[in-house]
Parts: C-alpha cells; sequence; structure tokens
C-alpha cells in the first residue's frame, strides 16, 4: 500500500511532500521519510510513526531543497521501525528510493548482492532493489533511468516507484507495476504521487501511468515515458483532474469517517445523478448499455471482490438473480485467483473495488480477461487500473474516500449495483414493467431516507454506543439481503473499534454460534417488516432466552422486536432489496462511536491501510 510524494520544481519541495503525504496516510501510517535532494547530496530523514512525527524530527534537515522524494508506509517486509522506514539508500550512498508494493524475488537478489559485498541494514525488499539499481549502474556504467530499466526487468513482483541520483540532482525517476502512481504537470515543476490528492491545489493536469511504463522527469524538460521490457516511447496522456480540495479536507468534522457518513445523502444522489431518470422510467449507463448483449447472453455473472466490496457484490447477487434471472456468484478476489476457476468467454465478471487499485482485485480480472470473459468494474477513483483495464465499468461518483473503514464508497456500490440489476432486468424481460417501476420511484427515494435517518439518529446512536463499548465481543444478524448487511456491520466493528465481531444469517445461529451467547455478547439484529419478519421475531425469541442483551434495526411504528430488544435504531420502510443501504448507516454510526468512545484512531486504524495494493 504506501504513500509516495515527490517534486521537482522551483518552489521549496518539502511542505509540499509533508502535505502530500499527510493526505496518503490513508494508504498506510507505519512510517514516514522524506529525502531532499541538494548540490551537495542527500537530506534525509525518516521515522516509525506517522507524518507528524516525521515532521518533529524533520528540524534537523535542510528544508530549502526544490527536489525531493518521500513516503508513508504500510509495512509488507520488515517490522515499522526507523530503519525500515522508506526512503532506502544503496550502498554507495549515491541512489535513494520510495516504493509501495512488493518485490517479490528479493531473497535471491539478496542473496546475489550478498555475494557481490553488498551489506544490508533493514528487512525490506525495497533496500533489496535501490542495491539492484546500483549493482547494474556501477556494472555498466549506466544513468539512473537505465539502470532502473535493467533491474526493474529482472524483478517480479509490483512496485511503484521514485528514484533520485545525487550525481544527477535534477531527475527522478518513477516506474510503475501494480502500484498506481500519477505525475501532476503544472508550470515550470512536477508532482509525483500515489494518487492525485497531493498536489490538486497545484495543477489539473495530470498523467496516469501505466503499468510496465517508467518516467525520467527533469526540470525544463518534458516528461519522457518508456516501456520498462523494452524501453519503447510512450505518447504522454494527460488528463484534467476532477477532484477538488474541498472533498478532501475534513470540512469541520472531527474525522473523516463521520464526514464521509453524513456525505451519503450527498453521494447516494450523485451516484444515480444522470443515470436514474425515474419519469422517464429510464435507467441510463452506458457500460451496461453499450454492451448489453454480453450482459443479457450471460450465462452467468461471477463478482470478485475483497473486504466491503465483497459484501456490496452479496447484495449484488440476490438482486441480480431476483430482477434479471442470471446466476451470479460473489467469489473473494484472493480465492478465486488462485483457485483454477471456471471461467468461460461467455461469463461476465464485475469488479468492486472502491480504489480500483486492490491488487487480488485486478489479478483476478486479469485471470479473467485471459479467460475471454468480458470484464467490468465498479470503482469510485476516476482512472483507477481497474478502470483502465476492464472492458467497461461504472464509477460510483462517492466524491473521495479518506476514512480507512469504506461507508459512502459501500452505500454507493450498493446504488450503482441496484441500477444494474434494476436495468437488466428491465431489458431481458424478468422485471415486470409494475415491479421496475416501483422500484425505480424507491431507489429515488434513498438518498432522503437516508438522511431523515441521520438526523433522527443524532444522539442517539452514541448513547448505545456508550452502554456498550466496553463488550469484547458482538453478533451481527439479519436475513435475505440483510445478511450482508450483517457481515458489513460486523466487519466496520472489527475494523475500527478491535472488538471481535461475526456476522450470521439469523437462522444460523442455532448451527453453533447460539452457544457463544451469554449476557456479555449484544447481538445487533437486523429485523426490518419486508424481509422474513416473523423468522427474524423467531430468531429474537431464541436469542433472549438465552440472556444476551439486543441491539434491534427494526423500521418505524414495530413494536413487536421493540417489546423484545434492549435498545433500537428507527430506519424507514423501504423496499426489501434497498434495506442493506439503510441498514449500513445506523451500523456505520454504532462502529464509529464506539471506537471514539474507546479512544481509537477512527480514521487510521491500526494495521489497515485504505488501498490494498499488495496481495
Ligand atoms: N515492501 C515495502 C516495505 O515493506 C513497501 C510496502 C508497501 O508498499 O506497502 O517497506
Amino acid at each position: 500500500m504506501c504513500g509516495i510524494v515527490g517534486y521537482i520544481g522551483r518552489r521549496e519541495a518539502y511542505p509540499i511532500i509533508i502535505n502530500g503525504l499527510k493526505r496518503l496516510e490513508y494508504r498506510g501510517y507505519d512510517s514516514a521519510g522524506i529525502v531532499l535532494s541538494t548540490p551537495k547530496g542527500f537530506e534525509l530523514v525518516k521515522t516509525k510513526g506517522k507524518v507528524s512525527d516525521l515532521e518533529e524530527k524533520s528540524t534537523s534537515i535542510d528544508q530549502t531543497p526544490t527536489i525531493g522524494i518521500g513516503h508513508t508506509r504500510w509495512a509488507t517486509h520488515g517490522v515499522p521501525n526507523d530503519v525500515n522506514s522508506h526512503p532506502h539508500l544503496s550502498n554507495n550512498g549515491r541512489i535513494v528510493l520510495v516504493h509501495n508494493g512488493i518485490i517479490e524475488n528479493y531473497e535471491s537478489i539478496k542473496k546475489l548482492l550478498i555475494e557481490k559485498g553488498y551489506t544490508f541494514q533493514s528487512d525490506t525488499d525495497t533496500e533489496v532493489l535501490v542495491n539492484f539499481i546500483q549493482l547494474f549502474q556501477e556494472e555498466q556504467n549506466l544513468n539512473l533511468r537505465d539502470a532502473v530499466r535493467l533491474a526493474l526487468n529482472e524483478v517480479v513482483g509490483a512496485y511503484a516507484i521514485a528514484v533520485l541520483d545525487n550525481q544527477d540532482p535534477d531527475t527522478i525517476v518513477v516506474a510503475r507495476l501494480g502500484s498506481p502512481l500519477a505525475i501532476g504537470i503544472g508550470k515550470d515543476e512536477f508532482f509525483i504521487a500515489s494518487d492525485a490528492s497531493p498536489f490538486i491545489e497545484f495543477t489539473k493536469d495530470a498523467i496516469y501511468l501505466e503499468d510496465g511504463d517508467m518516467a525520467s522527469i527533469r526540470l525544463g524538460e518534458e516528461v519522457a515515458i518508456h516501456t520498462i521490457h523494452n524501453n519503447e516511447p510512450v505518447s504522454l496522456d494527460i488528463q484534467e483532474l476532477q477532484l477538488n480540495i474541498e472533498a478532501i479536507e475534513k470540512g469541520g468534522y472531527e474525522h473523516f469517517m463521520l464526514k464521509e457518513i453524513y456525505e451519503q445523502p450527498r453521494s447516494i444522489r450523485d451516484t444515480m445523478r444522470g443515470r436514474l431518470l425515474v419519469d422517464e422510467g429510464i435507467i441510463k449507463m452506458a457500460g451496461i448499455w453499450d454492451n448489453q448483449e454480453r450482459f443479457l447472453k450471460a450465462k452467468r455473472i461471477i463478482i470478485v471482490a475483497c473486504g466491503t466490496s465483497y459484501h456490496a457484490g452479496l447484495v449484488a447477487e440476490y438482486m441480480i438473480e431476483d430482477f434479471a434471472r442470471i446466476p451470479v456468484e460473489v467469489e473473494y478476489a484472493s480465492e478465486f485467483r488462485y483457485r483454477n476457476p471456471i471461467i468461460k468467454k461467455n461469463d461476465v465478471v464485475i469488479a468492486i473495488s472502491q480504489s480500483g487499485e486492490t491488487a487480488d482485485t485486478l489479478a483476478a480480472l486479469k485471470l479473467a480477461k485471459e479467460k475471454g470473459a468480458f470484464i467490468f468494474g465498479i470503482n469510485n477513483v476516476v482512472g483507477s487500473s481497474i478502470a483502465r483495464i476492464t472492458d467497461a465499468g461504472a464509477y460510483t461518483h462517492a466524491g473521495p474516500e479518506i476514512g480507512v473503514a469504506s461507508t459512502k464508497a459501500f452505500t454507493a456500490q450498493l446504488t450503482i449495483l441496484s441500477l444494474i440489476a434494476l436495468k437488466l432486468g428491465k431489458k431481458n424481460g424478468e422485471l415486470s414493467n409494475e415491479k421496475y417501476n416501483l422500484l425505480t420511484r424507491e431507489l429515488d427515494r434513498i438518498p432522503e431516507l437516508v438522511e431523515k435517518i441521520l438526523i433522527d439518529c443524532e444522539g442517539k446512536i452514541e448513547a448505545i454506543a456508550e452502554k456498550y463499548k466496553d463488550n469484547r465481543n458482538a453478533i451481527y444478524l439479519g436475513r435475505g439481503y440483510n445478511y450482508p448487511s450483517a457481515l458489513e456491520g460486523a466487519l466496520k466493528l472489527k475494523e475500527i473499534s478491535y472488538i471481535h465481531a461475526e456476522g450470521y444469517p439469523a437462522a444460523e445461529m442455532k448451527h453453533g454460534p447460539i452457544a457463544l451467547l451469554d449476557e456479555n455478547m449484544p447481538v445487533i439484529v437486523i429485523a426490518t417488516k419486508r424481509g422474513y419478519y416473523e423468522k427474524v421475531v423467531s430468531n429474537i425469541q431464541e436469542i433472549k432466552s438465552r440472556s444476551a442483551r439486543i441491539i434491534a434495526v427494526v423500521n418505524e411504528g414495530d413494536e413487536q422486536v421493540i417489546a423484545m430488544a434492549d435498545d433500537h435504531i428507527f430506519i424507514p420502510e423501504t423496499a426489501e432489496e434497498f434495506t442493506p443501504i439503510l441498514a449500513a448507516i445506523p451500523l456505520q454510526l454504532l462502529s464509529y462511536w464506539i471506537a471514539v468512545k474507546l479512544g481509537k484512531n477512527v480514521d487510521q486504524p491500526r494495521n489497515l491501510a485504505k488501498s490494498v495494493t499488495v496481495e
């Protein structure tokens, strides 16, 4: 994961890199480091901890140079400590490098380098790479770009790197394979970053480096891009960024996560905007429309995803099968890619990923593409790797999500998947016009209902969180469409409060988990009116008789469940298919408030990172 930032221009690089790293901390925050290039050599400082720790330590260096690179780490090789932090220096002190990704064959390269007399300070794969570049540079007397290129041709794995050479202090060399890298193009200055957020206030022009490409960036010259494999020139594709600075700031909220929870009426609306024309009864989605033959002839749809996106995929399975009667399978991308799956030419593979960079999902898609399936991406980040390799796709338009635990991206995914399922059902005639019209009208109301939940829940969920925050375990239950809601609710709690939580289909309780129930095991049940209500009521009764405390998410006006529950949260009634969108809101807030009350770092939970660009 990791965030990379670089600058070359006429301003001081230090503040640009530090602020940029802060914006990329969602990608990892185990350690941070910066190196500035001066005519006299490198000014380097790095430390375990956050970018703010790096700032404290940076008083020792000259902060005036105008070229530099920085890094915020999510450790894969070696514990988070000062020595394993990036940037990493080569043995001769000439080359310095920051890296996002994993060098899979680092052990064999390290062995070779040790035989040649190289020594290593850290446990990282990255330090191996920087020394490997030194080896090529010295043995073949190469400039930095060529040495980097030859070294990378021997590397197996994934990387986005930025490299400096103190013998050529006006150049930054960057390269990518598997991990993202954007180059911002200003007037007399260039920016480098894992995503465009670090340079959005400086320029709207950016190049997203393609997989397998590298660039040499020199002041006063045009960026020169070549393929890593055979050094062929690549033409520049400069894109105009749509991002704005307000979208990546907290806007008065205590945490990004809370801001993003509260943004959901708008983000869901943005996802539907221009797509759901409710009065005309039309759903406009070019990615589906232009490829309707592929979808309608599909023998099967396979959804691949990880984490929260996987839960959105489970809801989509129910919806697509119900509305369009097309068989759907949902798979963890990490399992799918390694288990020799059966993929046929007439399959459609849908990948769901907020960042569009999730390494396992990307690899699963590549596999599906090789086997001839039609591949479709659902991402939030425009221009992401998944968006670029897919045959077609749909952006969720939720806006930048900075909190590591996904909230608005999840509800935006559910929204877009609802649109897709409705469109397919309408198109192939499996969904009656009457039901289609009813459901599209209902979907159109969802932002308003989410708004209502946010207003009604004000203060209430915080009070419930106070009551339950000291429990060390929790169970989440739901049935039908709300079984994935239970999984997602449990994941949110685990992620940010570090409380152990499990989600189950409510009826599965009696096949094992019921043994866990006692007064210390709160059970959060989603018991909305239209989804097997009576069955869930019986499940609640079973729980009640085992003395567990119950927090019920119910529809307004419910009396039966409220009477049994210790606490309840109301959500408005809607079509069963869309209740996961509504149920997500109180469950997000419950996790948020529990984590806040426990004093946890809500936006940057331990061990996690947002954009999972490693396997
Ligand atoms: N493998 C490198 C390290 O452990 C980079 C990790 C990453 O990209 O998250 O330091």
